[in-house]
């Protein structure tokens, strides 16, 4: 008999529909189609690739609102958030990445140093690697798995997806929006269930995995796929600091901190988990954010004007009640929020003072709508107390001085630092994503994401073919004193230095063609 999987609205507890769980053999089955789909996708030019990919994004544009409210009903996120953070993004993306693959992707000669004088070239040309396997996270579960089908298609390779447990309709709706876009059957397939559909996907050796989750399951996919030698990028959790200095604008840093911690019902791996302001501004700080908190509406997604939605599960919910309840105990003070609304997955947005990185929600990731907020003295300080996580993945710099917020940016160890700004990064699909830590290996999105998607393969040529190199055998007395020259003279990229052992490497060559 074959497992079901049926798939709720977390706002209202409503069925959204059931589905069948893919068993390992199908999985399996669904790879080898992707593989054959491969051979003649890979094939495809550019131009018939992009006119596609912009296909799609019409079929999109066509069914923008369902499909917001889609995302809104399965994931429990405001349709503002479905739209502002999913579908526009993402749109962007297949934009930019339709029409600029082919440059990203362009051959390109290698500068080869003194090994030019001796008439050689390198360049270095793209291969698409065959099938990819996505496994994304239910958080952004639209427009992270289909901005990298999107990357991965435009270099040629084809796709499977395994969606969320918790979001597997939005997963077939991007299959859907291929599939009417005209792709070649099977370059694009779903597989759908939970973590054992997605290591039955691993399991079938792709070529490569994409996977976006927790550090736990990311671990447990880069083991098993090291049994095939399969590569993977690891996009995982984070505890995203927040500096804000005393000269910032308090009031835009505090709006902004708002957003960044409760968007996605605090639900992004780029929240704001954590704020530390300059001492001499954090009452300030504080009162603005709470007031502003205090503003916002909670209520089902799909309602036009609701700010924060439901959170994705009762696993995910009884975390953040875990970590408030720690800051509690700890001393910290609950400014507002702090509680779950009667038996529902809505919990309160949460703004938490006199917090210390020694509480559980300063130093575990939280994906949840709470801010708590810590004070430091010293720039030093504040680059310390951001820096002292496993994670790394985004932070934010406040400062009305640029040096110092440019300064205090590179210090901080990140993926990616914004200055003045906050969170939204993904969504500029031109501009690299990943984490340093435990935040994630290699990256997605930019030139660097497509990158992943390759393999890079170096030509080199001979354009002078006649001669022997001097390197070769039978080797001698002069030999040796050749390769003496060699290691003195030409390594060390002088071409001046390297000119005086032109004598002795003509009489090395003279030498082998009167051995030949
Ligand atoms: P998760 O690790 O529980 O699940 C992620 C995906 O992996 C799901 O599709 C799941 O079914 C699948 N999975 C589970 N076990 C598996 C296994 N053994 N083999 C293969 N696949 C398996 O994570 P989640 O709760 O869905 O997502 C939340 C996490 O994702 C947070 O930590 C968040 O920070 C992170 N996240 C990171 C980014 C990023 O860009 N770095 C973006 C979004 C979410």
């Amino acid at each position: 008999m074959t497992d079901k999987l049926t798939s709720f609205d977390p706002a209202t507890g409503e069925e959204i529909g059931t589905l069948e769980v893919t068993g390992p053999a199908d999985v399996a089955a669904t790879v080898e189609r992707g593989r054959t789909a491969f051979a003649v996708w890979k094939t495809t030019s550019f131009a018939e690739r992009k006119r596609l990919v912009m296909a799609a994004r019409e079929v999109l544009l066509a069914e923008m609102e369902s499909v917001a409210n889609l995302i809104s009903r399965e994931s429990g996120k405001p349709v503002a958030e479905a739209l502002s953070m999913e579908i526009a993004p993402v749109l962007d993306l297949m934009q930019h990445f339709a029409r600029n693959a082919e440059k990203l992707l362009a051959p390109r000669k290698i500068s080869i140093g003194l090994y030019a004088l001796l008439g050689r070239s390198s360049k270095v040309v793209y291969h698409p690697l065959g099938v990819v396997g996505i496994i994304p996270a239910w958080n952004y579960p639209f427009s992270i798995p289909l901005g990298e089908a999107v990357m991965a298609l435009m270099a040629g390779n084809t796709v499977v997806i395994k969606p969320s447990e918790l979001t597997p309709f939005i997963g077939l709706k991007i299959v859907e929006i291929f599939e009417k876009a005209g792709f070649p059957k099977d370059t694009v397939q779903a597989v759908t269930g939970g973590g054992e559909t997605g290591a039955a996907l691993v399991e079938a050796a792709p070529d490569k995995i994409m996977f976006t989750g927790s550090v736990a399951t990311g671990r447990k996919i880069a083991a098993a796929a090291a049994k095939n030698l399969t590569s993977v990028v690891l996009e995982l959790g984070g505890k995203d600091p927040m500096v804000v200095f005393a000269d910032a604008d308090l009031p835009l840093a505090a709006k902004a901190a708002v957003w960044g911690a409760f968007c996605n019902a605090g639900q992004s791996c780029s929240s704001v988990e954590r704020l530390y302001v300059e001492a001499a501004a954090a009452e300030k700080l504080t009162k603005l954010i709470v007031d502003e908190t205090m503003t916002l509406r909670q209520g089902v997604g799909v309602d036009e004007e609701v700010s924060v939605g439901a959170m994705s599960s009762e696993r995910q919910i009884k975390i953040v009640e875990d970590h408030v309840e720690d800051f509690r105990r700890a001393g910290a003070k609950i400014e507002t929020g702090g509680r779950r609304k009667d038996e529902t997955l809505f919990y309160e947005p949460t703004v938490i003072t006199g917090a210390t990185n020694e509480m559980l929600g300063m130093s575990e990731e939280t994906f949840g709508p709470t801010l708590p907020i810590a004070t430091f003295e010293t720039e030093a300080e504040a680059t310390e107390l951001a820096n002292d996580s496993e994670f790394g993945l985004t932070a934010s710099v406040w400062s009305g001085d640029r040096r110092k917020a440019r300064r205090v940016a590179e210090r901080i160890e990140a993926g990616t630092v914004t200055i003045n700004e906050v969170l939204y990064t993904h969504g500029i699909g031109q501009t690299p994503w990943g984490g340093f830590k435990n935040s994630g290996r290699g990256r997605t999105h930019g030139a660097e994401g497509l990158m992943e998607l390759v393999q890079p393969q170096h030509i080199h040529e001979n354009l002078l073919p006649i001669l022997p190199d001097a390197w070769w055998m039978p080797y001698s007395a002069n030999a040796v004193k050749t390769f003496r020259g060699f290691a003195t003279k030409f390594a060390s990229g002088s071409i001046l230095k390297t000119a005086t052992l032109a004598p002795q490497l003509l009489k090395r060559i003279f030498e082998l063609r009167k051995k030949n």
